[in-house]
Order: C-alpha cells, then structure tokens, then sequence
C-alpha cells in the first residue's frame, strides 16, 4: 500500500484559527503540538510527516500566533499546531489572549486525543512546558514530550536528562523521548506514539 511506512506523508495545510470559534469541526481525532518558541516544534512536524517544509521553520520566534491544522481531506485524523509560547517580545496582551485560549483549548476540545510537547533538551522542562503539561493532566490528555536538539548534547547528556524528565514525567502517566532532527534520532519513535493516539495504522 503507498504510504504505509509514513500515514502522514500526505498531509498539508487546512487553516489557522485566531481563536476557539475558528477552529476546525471537533470531530474525528486531533494531536496537538506545543512548545516554546525556537523549541524544533515546526521541524518536528515536518519530520513527522516527511516532508521540507509543511510547518514553517522560522528564525523569528513568536511569529506566527494561531492555531494552524495539517490534515487530509478524507483521513479522520489531524494534527493542531498550536502557537509558540514563551517568546518575550510578544506583546503582553497576545500572549494572555493566547495562555488563555490554550489553557480553554485542552479543556475542551472532544477529538484532541494527545499532546506533543516539544522541549530543548538543554533547556527542558521550563516552567511554561510544566504549565501546558499540567494543564494536558488536568484535563486527562495524554500527554509525550520530545526533548528535541539531542544532537547538541553529549549521548550521556541526552540518557541523563531523559531519565530525569521521565522520572519527574510518570507520575502524570506522561512520556518522553529523546528527539533530533538533524541526527534523525527518535522520529518513527515520536509517529508511532502520534499514530497510537489517531488509531491509525
Ligand atoms: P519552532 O519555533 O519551535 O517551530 O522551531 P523551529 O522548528 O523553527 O526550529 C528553530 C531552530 O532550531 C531552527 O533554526 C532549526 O533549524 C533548529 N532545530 C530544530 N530542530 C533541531 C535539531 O534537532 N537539531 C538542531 N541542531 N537544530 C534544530
């Protein structure tokens, strides 16, 4: 069967919401990705689905401020790229606006059925990553973290910080990965968890 290895290959952008009422219909199931600004979220998303440049990588953090989805017209599954967070230079105002349509996000939307939380493994977990993820646990979201730019670290580094995350993480019933990019460390780890939540196989 064509895509089999790869059940996101043909995905591609469907729309951005500024708020609740914009987005997409809440049905089928949804997996959304969170992160702080400059975090990898974008080239994870890119690297789950195969493709150069299906989110938009930016050297300019905090950029974009919506809620953009990545589907395909007849699949029942998509994915919710939620806006960066913690980027100093967004205006007050927009990033209350966002912390608290994020927090009503995870409340309540029906089809979302697990959260990425990207993390640089330098600098995980920060307290805005503690906060989405307590607020994934709160509202019984299951939740994976990718402790991303593993290949800036030594490989002791990289264990050591997993296992502390995971250990600090399990209480939650929360998981984490090691995750690069660049060195390809950790994708089909990363889809296969993204594909269990969609029961896609
Ligand atoms: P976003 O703002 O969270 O969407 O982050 P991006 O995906 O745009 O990445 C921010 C920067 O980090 C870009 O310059 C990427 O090339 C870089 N980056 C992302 N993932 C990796 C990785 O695994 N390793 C390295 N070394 N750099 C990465």
């Amino acid at each position: 069967m064509v895509n089999q290895a790869n059940p996101f290959q043909q995905f591609a952008y469907i729309t951005s919401a500024h708020n609740l009422k914009q987005l997409v219909p809440d049905t089928g199931s949804e997996v959304a990705f969170a992160g702080r600004s400059n975090a990898g979220k974008s080239s994870a998303i890119n690297a789950l689905v195969s493709q150069r440049a299906l989110a938009r990588t930016s050297n300019t953090p905090g950029r974009t401020q919506q809620i953009v989805f990545f589907g395909q017209d007849e699949k029942p599954y998509r994915f919710a790229d939620l806006p960066g967070y913690g980027y100093a230079k967004v205006p007050k105002k927009l990033r209350q606006h966002w912390e608290h349509t994020l927090g009503r996000y995870l409340q309540s939307r029906d089809s979302l059925k697990g959260l990425i939380l990207v993390s640089d493994i330098r600098h995980a977990l920060k307290d805005s990553d503690r906060a989405m993820l307590n607020w994934a646990a709160d509202s019984q979201i299951p939740a994976h973290v990718l402790l991303t730019k593993a290949d800036k670290v030594s490989k002791n580094k990289a264990i050591q910080t997993h296992r502390k995350i995971q250990t600090e993480l399990v209480s939650y019933g929360q998981t984490c990965q090691i995750f690069s990019v660049l060195k390809k460390i950790g994708v089909d780890e990363a889809r296969k968890q993204v594909s269990e939540w969609l029961e896609v196989f």
